[in-house]
């Protein structure tokens, strides 16, 4: 399974945006930004 690929995660609630290397990180990213903000992160596979 190959993680190479780019994910884009977006803040539903703030301007945050971010591109990552991994749907790990991706998701990681989300957690943590919802547990200091409470806000909701959406991420999907951009390449
Ligand atoms: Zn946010």
């Amino acid at each position: 399974m190959s993680e190479s690929s780019m994910y884009h995660l977006v803040c539903r609630d703030c301007s945050k945006e971010q591109l990552v290397e991994s749907a790990s990180t991706a998701k990681q990213q989300a957690v943590d930004h919802e547990a200091i903000t409470g806000h909701r992160l959406d991420f999907k596979q951009v390449a």
